[in-house]
């Protein structure tokens, strides 16, 4: 492909996804682009505007960014390796798109030397604060992932030397960012010069049998797609082989050879709603047969990212075990395209269902509602560490202070003797005062001297962190207890004054055991020395000694408080469903509005009352509900009607079980199945664990009657652990 081809293939790309972009910039940023890196030559040989290029491709293809995003890729490189400055870049595109570049470039500044994983951790984190708008990182990872495809023009030393950083700092980021295929890509690339025999040795044994695995692929995948039909849940199913590294990983982590090596493959079925992906995970148990201890519900439990799935592995026929993986399409999204799919939900207006989990990325999108295609992650500003700042020793480890650290702070991170005798800073080679803040990527160095004369009292109200504060408490607690007791007693009295007490009135003995036992101090001296340092407040201590005084003195009038009966609780109302549908006949009543109480939720059979609420129509309860008990009746015995089952009921009716169980793996497990063995949809699964060590698991189902419902609590009783299989009212 020539240049020109590229770039057209580029806007072509572009196009399909986003017709209104600003085509005649995207143009002109590569022309520009072309004129500064022209005759620079790649390692292949080829000219360098290829690489440019290629990652806007990657921005385009892969992540559907805005023209802002498109151009500043194809301009990334110019302010690190031409002429061109950020005014340049300002003045001939605009200024966002010169930060861009900008915050590229200083990415690819940092220096990362092989450090333990807190180190590691600590980088990524510094990489993602540092990039501000979220598309620095993006274009980035982009720019990394071509590096990477076209990493064997390299030198040895320095394929491994990126590989390294590629698997510790990209890849993670990567999938924190959510987005899987990237991530994968990025491993195998990686492992490819990091382990190449290894790398080799799995990719010629899966071509091998490649014939062989993907009849393997295709017959399971028409298998659990014939039966899934057959019970008319709505489905889309397909298999793969898992990619090279992840087999990689599980070789080695499990020393195994690859015909060993368990869930090679991976199939992933994907639904409508979340309680079809548990009636799936059911009929893929009734299928085959499950592998026990592997099975992982991050649908309950959704992974730090926001990934949702059920994991399981179960036995194939041939006696190949792989990896079902379920989840609705909403999940798949944001696991395939993570902070972009989040976005699109945005957008569409749907999907916003899953209030609260994502909160970070959430933040990040507040301003974006109602924006057009154009402002795809226009001006998503990174703030998921806007609370920290990251910065370097001098040696190149990396600290990681609360945002707005000063000095101060980073002495006291590194050892509180060097916060004691600091007597001077330097940040990036230069000499700053104490107060001075601190900012990403920042180099730090404190200046310690054996004479100096330990902190200020001024440093407590400069320092951030509240470990910096707290170790200068400690000294001054330590060193000047006398002056701490003399400073602490005067500001004490002052403020007792203020307050309108005398200190006879605290020293009274009647009364200072009472007052010391509110401060939580043993002696008035012990809080005095407190107060000097600052460990604790005047102000403080005075209000909690007055609050006690006032209360010495009410208590001899102490009145007992007389409480007014409870009101007898109305039945909680819920949701009024059409009165015709539901198979209720209410007696002396024709076409009144009926509903079910959510709190014991009827199914045919039940014996059942009903209730005329409020404006809601008439609720009806199991006549064993507790909100039903003739004793919630006094006053308003009129309301109660007698109702019964009609013969025209409903299909199903929603329901609630209650499961008590003692916690084991592969109880979930083991519950759909059971529930899947008797037809029952699931809707929703709940499990919290008692303070006795047990767990209940709420089960929300639709049952046709009290037979299928007999039969199911039976399933669940005969199931091992399970202790109590009870139908929540009340
Ligand atoms: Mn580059």
């Amino acid at each position: 492909m020539t240049v020109q081809e590229q770039y057209e293939l580029l806007e072509k790309t572009v196009r399909a996804y986003n017709p209104a972009a600003d085509f005649d910039h995207i143009r002109e940023a590569f022309a520009y682009a072309d004129r500064c890196h022209q005759g620079q030559k790649r390692k292949s040989g080829e000219p360098y505007i290829i690489h440019p290029l290629a990652v806007a491709q990657i921005v385009a293809e892969e992540l559907k960014l805005d023209s802002e995003s498109i151009e500043a890729a194809l301009l990334h490189d110019v302010i690190e390796d031409t002429p061109a400055t950020h005014e340049d870049v300002a003045r001939m595109f605009s200024p966002t798109i010169a930060d861009l570049v900008e915050g590229v470039s200083k990415l690819t500044r940092i220096q990362y030397a092989t450090k333990e994983d807190e180190q590691m951790e600590n980088l990524r984190k510094m990489l993602i604060a540092m990039s501000k708008d979220i598309r620095v990182i993006l274009i980035k990872v982009s720019d990394r992932l071509h590096n990477m495809r076209t990493m064997e023009y390299q030198s040895p030393e320095k394929q491994k030397q990126k590989s390294l950083e590629t698997m510790e700092i990209y890849a993670p980021i990567s999938h924190r960012l959510g987005m899987q295929r990237i991530k994968w890509e990025l491993e195998d690339l990686s492992l490819k010069y990091l382990d190449p025999v290894g790398y080799e040795e799995i990719i010629s044994r899966l071509d091998a049998k490649k014939t062989e695995y993907d009849a393997f692929l295709l017959r399971t995948q028409t298998q659990i797609d014939d039966r899934l039909n057959e019970l008319a849940i709505k489905h889309m199913v397909y298999g793969r082989i898992k990619h090279p590294y992840s087999i990689y990983r599980k070789m080695f982590n499990q020393q195994k050879s690859l015909d060993e090596i368990f869930d090679l493959f991976a199939f992933r079925v994907l639904v409508d709603t979340m309680g079809d992906c548990y009636n799936v995970l059911g009929v893929i148990h009734d299928i085959y047969k499950p592998i026990p201890g592997r099975f992982k519900d991050y649908i309950g439990t959704e992974k730090p990212n926001g990934y949702q799935s059920l994991h399981t592995t179960v036995m194939g026929p041939d006696g190949l075990p792989f990896e079902v993986q379920i989840r609705t399409w909403k999940m798949h999204e944001i696991a395939e395209y993570g902070v972009a799919a989040h976005w699109k939900y945005k957008q569409h207006g749907q999907g916003a269902g899953t209030e609260g989990k994502y909160e970070w990325v959430r933040r990040l999108l507040e301003n974006q509602e109602g924006a057009d295609a154009e402002e795809y992650i226009h001006s998503l500003k990174v703030d998921m560490f806007a609370d920290e700042v990251f910065v370097f020793t001098p040696n190149g480890d990396v600290q990681n202070l609360p945002a707005g650290a000063t000095p101060i702070d980073f002495a006291y991170a590194i050892h509180s003797a060097v916060g004691n005798r600091m007597v001077g800073a330097k940040v990036n080679n230069r000499i700053v005062t104490f107060d001075h803040i601190l900012k990403n990527g920042d180099i730090v160095e404190i200046m310690t001297s054996k004479s100096a004369k330990g902190p200020s009292r001024d440093w407590m109200k400069i320092a951030k962190s509240s470990e910096a504060r707290s170790k200068i408490r400690q000294w001054f607690k330590k060193e000047k207890r006398e002056e701490n007791i003399a400073n602490g007693r005067s500001s004490f009295e002052q403020e007792l004054k203020h307050a309108g007490l005398v200190m006879k009135d605290v020293t009274d003995p009647e009364n200072l055991p009472h007052l010391l036992k509110k401060v939580s101090y043993g002696t008035l001296e012990e809080m005095y020395a407190a107060i000097g340092y600052g460990g604790f407040t005047a102000q403080k201590a005075v209000s909690r000694m007055k609050g006690e005084l006032l209360r010495i003195s009410r208590q001899h009038q102490a009145e007992e408080l007389t409480l007014k009966p409870e009101e007898p609780p109305i039945p909680v109302p819920s949701r009024p469903v059409s009165k015709s549908e539901q198979g209720i006949i209410v007696e002396g009543l024709d076409n009144c509005l009926v509903k079910f109480s959510r709190c014991c939720t009827p199914v045919p059979g039940d014996e059942i009352v009903g209730f005329i609420t409020r404006g809601y129509g008439v609720s009806v309860h199991r006549a064993d509900c507790p909100n039903a008990a003739p004793e919630r009746r006094t006053g308003q015995e009129g309301r109660w009607l007698k109702v019964t089952w009609g013969s025209d009921t409903n299909e199903s009716y929603p329901t609630t079980i209650d499961v008590v169980c003692k916690d084991r793996m592969n109880l979930i497990l083991d519950i759909s199945t059971a529930l899947s063995s008797t037809n029952t949809f699931v809707s929703g699964l709940n499990s919290r664990s008692t303070e006795d060590g047990f767990a209940v698991i709420r089960l929300e189902i639709r049952v046709r009657d009290g037979a299928q419902m007999k039969a199911i609590m039976n399933k669940l009783n005969q199931i091992s652990g399970v202790l109590r299989v009870t139908r929540p009212a009340g």
